[in-house]
């Protein structure tokens, strides 16, 4: 008979769970955050930026926002915006900011303006759209001459805003002026004493950047468990600037981190489809073609070892994988990219999927309390792919996922085993990837050189 006991959660330390969850949010937010702030990016003909870095062109950033061809959009440098905007110094202008359930016609009832006013700035034109989608914290600046409406400008961010104004036949034009920001590069290193944490505070990282930074190598090292004192790291980020104030960053470029003694690089580089990516030197994605936890926000609760007590036969038994303790319910993501050959029950291991990875690896699920619905035997799954959920379904002390990796037939620790490389840059991609991956490998060994230099001074 197969006992359950509930205490099985209550014997591991809280802190790896934790950690790990931070981990793996930030890999998410992280993958999230990045197509946006590629649309921030700026020309590469600032003298701080890379002659190399493929950053999205001013110019399309401009036509996928341009909503019809009578919107006028002036491309200014920041220096340059104050003598391209149609305004004069004297102009009287009122400001007011967005509130929650502000609308157009509360706004111009605040500045003192009719219905009648707003009718006729929506009737302008198609482009006084930017007037109709306020939100809270912008602001809508209003110049009105003898009661009439002269000049209305929506500040949408510090990159954007919209101006309206009569021209000499009284007509309303309007003007949408999108600012760039000056992209900086900043390098920045630290040495971990404590934690990659507290070391990438010292060398003054956001912690949005520090996660960034451990998403980056987290297919290589494994930082809740593998971290020791005197790792380091060394990064060139980017920083916006607009007016010479920092208004935000950009992503990590070019990184290094050194794990026990293991040094790993990791270069950004966009493809010509507009991807962004991190390989290595040599060209191989970071990304690997496994990863190294099949379940999020889960603590391992049992290594992978030849010699183990089972905790309910209560008996010597290797346990040949890793168990992953996780609520019942938790999502299992299949490892890497393969084909479904087993989903059924199967002895002590209770509802199993096997999925085979090309021609000599599979991975093995087990104690599912569900499967996937829609997937079969036969069925082609992508990395990453939910194929089941964790339950305590066969032989099993508590809810956790058992995994196993499995390399021509033997068991191998999916904690340490040698995962394959992902597959290697594109050939039409290469020399672009070689001049790039050169010159950011450059940089940062300028940096570190320099770096080191002051150290020692
Ligand atoms: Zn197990």
């Amino acid at each position: 008979m197969l006992n359950r006991v509930k205490q099985f959660r209550g014997n591991f330390p809280t802190v790896h769970l934790v950690a790990v969850s931070a981990c793996v949010l930030i890999l998410g937010l992280t993958l999230l955050l990045l197509p946006s702030q590629e649309v921030e990016a700026t020309r590469g003909d600032l003298p701080t930026a890379p002659p190399t870095a493929p950053l999205v062109s001013t110019e399309s950033t401009i036509s996928s926002k341009k909503t019809t061809s009578t919107e006028t959009v002036i491309k200014t440098n920041p220096a340059q915006a104050s003598a391209v905007t149609p305004s004069i110094p004297e102009d009287n202008w009122v400001e007011y900011t967005v509130g929650n359930g502000d609308n157009l016609t509360s706004m111009f009832k605040k500045a003192g303006l009719t219905p009648r006013d707003v009718y006729h700035v929506a009737a302008a034109g198609k482009e006084t759209k930017a007037f109709t989608r306020l939100f809270p914290g912008q602001t809508l600046s209003f110049v009105i001459e003898n009661g009439k409406l002269s000049k209305l400008k929506h500040i949408e961010s510090k990159l954007k805003y919209t101006l309206l104004y009569t021209d000499a036949n009284s007509a309303f034009q309007i003007n949408s002026v999108i600012r760039t920001p000056e992209v900086r590069q900043q390098f920045t290193a630290g040495t971990i004493k404590d934690s990659l944490f507290l070391a990438g505070e010292e060398a003054g990282l956001s912690s949005k950047k520090i996660m960034e930074l451990a998403s980056i190598f987290g297919w290589d090292v494994d930082f809740v468990l593998d971290i020791r004192k005197n790792d380091d790291f060394s990064l060139i980020y980017e920083e916006h600037y607009l007016d010479g104030e920092k208004i935000g960053e950009g992503p990590i470029v070019a990184a290094q981190f050194t794990n026990r003694g293991n040094k790993f690089t990791a270069l950004r580089y966009t493809n010509t489809e507009g991807d962004s990516s991190y390989y290595t030197p040599e060209g191989y994605s970071m990304r690997k073609a496994f990863l190294r936890s099949p379940v999020d926000f889960a603590r391992i609760s049992s290594r992978f070892s030849l010699s183990r007590k089972h905790p309910v036969l209560n008996r010597i038994r290797a346990h040949k994988g890793v168990d992953y303790a996780a609520r019942t319910g938790t999502p299992i993501k299949v490892a890497g990219e393969g084909k479904i050959t087993f989903r059924g029950r199967k002895g002590g291991f209770g509802n199993v999927v096997i999925v085979q990875h090309g021609s000599n690896i599979t991975t093995l699920y087990a104690h599912m309390s569900n499967f996937k619905r829609g997937q079969r035997v036969g069925t082609r799954v992508k990395q990453g792919q939910v194929i089941g959920f964790v339950g305590q379904t066969g032989l099993a002390s508590g809810p956790h996922l058992h995994y196993e990796f499995r390399v021509n037939g033997v068991h191998k620790n999916p904690l340490t085993v040698k995962l394959p490389q992902a597959s290697p840059i594109a050939k039409a991609e290469r020399s672009n990837f070689t001049e790039t991956a050169s010159s950011l490998l450059a940089q940062l060994e300028t940096h570190q050189a320099t770096t080191l230099a002051q150290s020692n001074r």
